[in-house]
């Protein structure tokens, strides 16, 4: 029935599938959502979050407490009487920059095994041009049911996802059978009040357009960063120049901040993915190639700063301040303050480092190779610098009368030009920023 609440299953409760499923049930759907990892299915019925994303634990808990949304770790449960079952499983980087296709393949084999009647297999997760195809041989090679194969990448950002998710600026739906465009305008219905933000397109194109927004966003960072050590070395500032050009309405003045690289788990992934498949086909993509292999390099500006001007880092202590690839997130994967921990470390510094809410995660993965604190200032007591990798809202104004009480000496790293360089120079503190003298 047209516009009517529908039944449907995620697959996956990483990220994307959590949002989703929580998204969707927002929109009055009834969402099961089910994940392998026993222990997080556990958490969120108790209506625990797995990672940090601003405004999801209450999105999850209202919709759970309205019997809406579900979490299981039995994919029957979950899939039978689904209309849609979304896959939004992980597409981690193979060593040769391949995406790894075995965790959706593998949940496309498990859906078909159990799905009891006609079923839209939706990918969520990003994967290669050509993985539709894949998915339905795999499919058909399990069942006699009725099904249809879209794709529905997701663009959310982590940190505004909730938002990203509930207005977005577009859905794409990828597919060719009709019967399924239907029934994804039914599910997206509810985000569809003022205007049709759906694009329908051939599942290629789909599969593509989400590899190619974050390539772009990829290439404009990485474009500002090269352009930030240009400046600094000709005596310019890329500050001056972000907003020179961003008021250009052709450019736009998003994504134009020069920084300590990017991170996080799609960008790099995504940029290596995309040109693997060029490569495989022989069609140059150069430019792709190059932001990636120039976010490589950036990645390791902050630290060969730090240590230029030390000429030798033993004994020095080096405070960091945000650890998180960005900021309203506790997400570490491929995070640029990884790189410069383990650029001071092998350098023989000592390393404290400080985050709103990534400091567990960091903990975690480091071990003792990082001091974690939980406070800012605790990350700069006795420290020889101070290095901003995330520009959290609170670490932006940093208290320089405080500084000057706690650290041994006075050298600031604003590795996202947020912190006031003319008051830190008044206050007798060595500074440095990205693309600026
Ligand atoms: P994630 O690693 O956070 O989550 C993946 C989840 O899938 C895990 O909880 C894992 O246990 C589960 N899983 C794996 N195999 C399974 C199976 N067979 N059955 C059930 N559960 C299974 O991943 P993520 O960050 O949510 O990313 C998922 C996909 O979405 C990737 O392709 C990614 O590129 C894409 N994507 C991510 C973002 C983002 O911001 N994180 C944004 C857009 C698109």
């Amino acid at each position: 029935m047209v516009g009517a609440p529908m039944r449907i299953a995620i697959v996956g409760t990483g990220y994307v599938g959590l949002v989703t499923g929580a998204g969707f049930a927002e929109f009055g759907h009834h969402v099961t959502c089910v994940d392998v990892d026993a222990k997080r299915v556990d958490m969120l019925r108790r209506s625990e979050m797995p990672f940090h994303e601003p405004g999801l634990a209450e999105l999850v808990r209202r919709n759970a407490a309205h019997g809406r949304l579900h979490f299981t770790t039995q994919l029957r449960e979950a899939v039978t009487g689904s209309l849609a079952v979304f896959i939004a499983v992980g597409t981690p980087s193979q060593e040769d920059g391949a995406a790894d296709l075995s965790y959706v393949l593998e949940a496309a084999r498990e859906i078909a095994r159990v799905m009891d009647g006609y079923t839209v297999i939706v990918t969520k997760s990003t994967v290669p041009v050509g993985t539709a195809d894949k998915i339905r041989a795999a499919v058909e090679a399990e069942t006699e049911q009725p099904f249809s194969v879209a794709s529905n990448p997701e663009f959310l950002k982590e940190g505004d996802a909730i938002n990203d998710f509930l207005k977005p600026a577009r859905v794409i739906v990828g597919a060719d059978d009709p019967r399924a465009i239907d029934l994804l305008r039914d599910l997206y219905r509810g985000i569809m009040r003022t205007t049709d933000r759906i694009q329908v397109m051939s599942i290629r194109s789909a599969e593509l357009t989400k590899y190619a927004a974050n390539a772009m966003l990829a290439t404009r960072i990485s474009f500002m960063n090269e352009l930030a050590a240009f400046a600094e070395v000709v005596g310019a500032d890329i500050e001056s120049i972000r907003k020179g050009i961003g008021s250009d309405p052709r450019i736009g003045s998003k994504f134009l901040f020069a920084g300590a690289g990017f991170g996080g788990s799609c960008f790099g992934k995504d940029l290596r993915a995309l040109g693997y498949m060029a490569r495989e086909l022989d069609v140059p993509l150069q430019v792709v190639t190059a932001a990636d292999r120039a976010n490589e390099r950036q990645k390791k500006t902050l630290g060969e700063r730090v240590l230029r001007h030390f000429g030798k880092l033993e004994g020095r202590r080096i405070g960091i301040w945000g650890l998180a690839f960005k900021p309203e997130t506790d997400d570490i994967r491929e995070a640029p303050a990884l790189t410069l921990i383990e650029q001071l470390r092998a350098a023989g510094a000592s390393v404290v480092g400080y985050d709103p809410v990534a400091g567990p995660n960091v903990r975690a993965a480091l071990g003792d190779a990082i001091e974690v604190v939980d406070e800012p200032y605790a990350a700069a007591t006795g420290a020889d610098a101070l290095v901003l990798v995330t520009e959290w809202h609170e670490l932006r104004q940093p208290d320089l009368a405080r500084l000057t009480d706690v650290m041994r000496t006075r050298v600031l790293f604003d590795g996202r030009n947020v912190w006031p360089r003319e008051e830190a120079r008044a206050a007798g503190f060595t500074y440095y920023g990205i693309g600026r003298s």
